[in-house]
């Protein structure tokens, strides 16, 4: 099913990536104690942000920012969901903000598959689409056993292509009911167009992330446990395990990411919170606006983006993303 809407994207999309650098110059926060990074384990976060490198505004005054994703062609640009919103929006040092679609389906978490096309979770249209190269949207996956899903929220891609999601009912459009029983955690072959559940003991499942080497997955419980969780990952596409990972104490856990090394950036209310691939913390970058994602991205990988609150932010890190 193609969904019609304004869309310039496929234009926006090369346009944006030849236009933009990837670094960032936007101002850097006003320094304030609140923003300063917190260290749990000084010596390890030394070799992840260097001392000093500020956190930068790189935009304001949106409504609810979430699902960040680097664009890795031409110079590079972000793309972001603003939910209430409506919009899908891209950033570029050099070409600033501007929508890239609209209206979204107040999509949420974005990815790029192994084509370099562009993954949404939707909540208004209860799907996962993907953005093709001719412009058009269409759908991926939108119901699990001839159920309509929730309202997909956040989504990665594994290096085989396989589509990983999860489905909690936040985005649940008023007067529609919920169809699928629960709240779970999916995988989608496109290329066998097989759909299956790989996790359904979930309060909320949220935001997901694989290690480097992907044998493992990270899923956060943004319900009552607060829990990030780690699975080992089976050649079947089946999960092992499940264990508590890390809990969140600030807020709930909401968007992660891996970096090479296999650290763990979790979102929580007061910042990223990071942590070494053993479960020990490290440290936390405190922002001062709610942090829901955020994502590795700029020319080398180095350049962390943040969404919180009604902004986006931005950190230099030493370490690229897996
Ligand atoms: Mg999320």
């Amino acid at each position: 099913m193609v969904v019609q809407g304004s869309f310039r994207t496929a234009g926006l999309l090369f346009a944006c990536l030849a236009a933009s650098a990837g670094g960032t110059r936007a101002e850097p926060v006003p320094a304030a104690p609140e923003h300063a990074k917190v260290t749990q384990d000084a010596a390890k976060l030394g070799t992840l942000i260097a001392p000093g490198a500020p956190l930068r505004k790189l935009a304001g005054g949106l409504k609810f920012t979430e699902g960040p994703v680097w664009l890795p062609f031409g110079g590079g640009c972000l793309i972001f969901s603003d939910i209430p919103g409506d919009e899908l929006k891209q950033w570029s040092a050099a070409g600033g903000l501007k929508s890239f679609r609209h209206p979204s389906h107040h999509a949420n978490g974005n990815a790029i598959d192994r084509a370099g096309r562009l993954i949404t979770c939707e909540h208004g249209g209860r799907r996962v689409s993907i953005l093709e190269k001719d412009g058009s949207v269409r759908t991926l996956i939108d119901r699990y056993e001839g159920k309509r899903l929730n309202s997909p929220n956040d989504v990665i891609v594994k290096s085989d292509g396989t589509i990983w999601f999860t489905d909690p009912p936040y985005g649940l459009p008023p007067n529609e009911a919920k169809e699928v029983e629960g709240n779970y955690v999916y995988c989608f072959d496109p290329g066998t167009g097989d759909l299956k559940v790989v996790a359904r003991d979930f309060d909320m499942p949220n935001g997901l992330c694989f290690s480097p080497d992907e044998e493992k997955l990270y899923v956060s419980d943004s319900g009552q446990s607060r829990q990030v969780r780690v699975f080992a990952v089976q050649s079947d596409h089946t999960l092992r395990g499940g264990a508590e990972f890390c809990r969140i104490e600030a807020g709930v856990p909401d968007g992660i990411r891996c970096d090479a090394r296999g650290d763990v950036y979790v979102s929580a209310a007061d910042g990223i919170h990071i942590f070494g691939p053993d479960g020990g913390m490290i440290g936390r970058v405190l922002v001062p606006e709610t942090t829901t994602n955020l994502c590795f991205g700029g020319a080398d990988g180095k350049t962390i983006f943040i969404t919180a609150g009604t902004s986006i932010y931005s950190i230099q890190v030493l370490v690229p993303g897996r």
